[in-house]
């Protein structure tokens, strides 16, 4: 509303006291259309601001798809090896065709990076070199898991402390006081077979020692050997026993050893005559590896009555620690290890837990803690309730189709 149309309505004749009034009154609706006007103009600035975050990214997205466009029409690189680096910068390059070249190489590239051998990219017309490729990953290397220093400590098993203090005695104490065994004059056990049924802490163990001693940790699991690896496990086998000294110290832990270690049979068709290969050269290095030295090797099974006899004997696996189901009380700990790091309400109650979860092993405890927590984040609370437990408990009862999984008469 304009000034001289506001005068027009000033009311003729009013009195002083009025026409103060008259003022206040106008001057507070002017106000109130000012916050008004302005809480407006908040609001379309925050729109603009808003369309120009949005203008920003479609922006950004358009550009995505130009480049994903150009690479896609980008013609293919060639890939070769460098065979030399000549003094002038000049690469001699050997093309995946097999003719070399001499090319030149961009130069974003870093010099330290092309030393011959190395895998290059080069651009398919001047086969000058684009780029360096990262070595190609040897596949045996899949198969494996290798830990530097795997962070798991004693602390993170639960009820296996009788297993623990024979591991350490057996594997640890070889590699960090290995005077001790020289003193006495007695070889410290080879091999290491924890047995027992899945999911009781086997490998978890085998970590533990290896984070205790600071060795590093190699994993490979038997059955994968020989299901990808078939006609190369016992090169495998060398190179996870070379490795494993190039890395020393360093614990071995073979996984599954059944399926390499199963008993010799004669009618073996030719792929049982692959895994005995393989079952002979893990035997093999085992025989010409000394007992003293800070490579130790730890085996997994839950079938040790398959097993043959030539891996159990003495200089090899000769020492058989029992992992068993947990008890109860072990059950407990294993559930308060796992939600050690867990907010819980005052309610929960281990032992109670512990006596629900007879036939569970410590892999079902860890999997109970976790469902209990996703209860609690779907509810949106702070804190595990004891019920967020049953709830879990329940649940993975019903979708387990596991039979009686862990049979305890297998192991007697
Ligand atoms: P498999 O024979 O199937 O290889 P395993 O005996 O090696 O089984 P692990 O891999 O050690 O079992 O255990 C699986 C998971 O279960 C572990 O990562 C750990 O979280 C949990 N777990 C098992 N046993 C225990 C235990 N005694 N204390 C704490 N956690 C455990």
């Amino acid at each position: 509303m304009s000034e001289a149309q506001e005068n027009r309505d000033v009311p003729i004749g009013m009195g002083s006291d009025d026409f103060s009034r008259y003022l206040m009154d106008r001057i507070k609706m002017l106000e109130e259309r000012n916050n008004l006007l302005r809480e407006q103009a908040n609001k379309i600035e925050l729109e603009k601001r808003f369309t120009e975050g949005q203008k920003l990214k479609y922006e950004r997205e358009l550009r995505q798809i130009k480049s994903e466009l150009e690479r896609l029409k980008a013609p293919p690189l060639v890939v070769g090896s460098v065979v030399d680096v000549l003094e002038n910068g000049k690469v001699i390059i050997r093309s995946s065709t097999g003719p070399q070249f001499v090319v030149g190489s961009s130069q974003i590239i870093n010099s330290s990076e092309l030393v011959p051998g190395a895998r290059v990219s080069l651009n398919y017309q001047s086969l000058a070199i684009i780029g360096v490729l990262p070595s190609s990953r040897d596949p045996y290397v899949n198969a494996m898991e290798v830990i530097d220093s795997p962070s798991t400590s004693y602390s993170d098993i639960g009820g296996l402390e009788e297993q623990i203090r024979e591991v350490r005695e057996t594997v640890e104490l070889p590699l960090t006081r290995p005077e001790v065994f020289e003193r006495i004059g007695i070889e410290p056990p080879k091999g290491v077979l924890l047995y027992g049924p899945p999911g009781t802490g086997k490998t978890l163990l085998a970590k533990a020692v290896a984070s205790q001693t600071k060795a590093s940790f190699i994993r490979i699991v038997g059955s994968e050997l020989v299901q990808k690896y078939i006609g190369e496990g016992a090169r495998l086998v060398r190179d996870l026993f070379k490795m494993a000294k190039d890395k020393s110290p360093s614990i071995i832990f073979i996984d599954e050893l059944d399926s390499i270690g199963a008993r010799r049979i004669d009618t073996a068709t030719s792929g049982d005559r692959e895994v005995q290969r393989t079952l002979m050269q893990l035997l093999s290095e085992m025989d010409g590896f000394n007992a003293r030295g800070d490579v130790r090797i730890i085996a997994a099974t839950n079938r040790p009555d398959i097993l043959d006899p030539a891996l159990l004997r003495p200089g090899r696996f000769d020492r058989f620690i029992s992992i068993p189901m947990p008890g109860k009380e072990a059950r407990a700990m294993i559930l308060k290890i796992h939600s050690r790091k867990m907010k819980l309400a005052e309610d929960v109650d281990f032992d109670e837990l512990a006596a629900l979860t007879e036939n569970a092993n410590g892999s079902d405890l860890r999997a109970v803690t976790m469902e209990a927590g996703m209860f609690a984040v779907r509810e949106e609370r702070y804190s595990i309730i004891m019920d967020d437990f049953l709830k879990a408990i329940k649940k993975l009862t019903i979708s387990s189709t596991k039979p009686s999984l862990h049979s305890e008469g297998m192991f007697a």
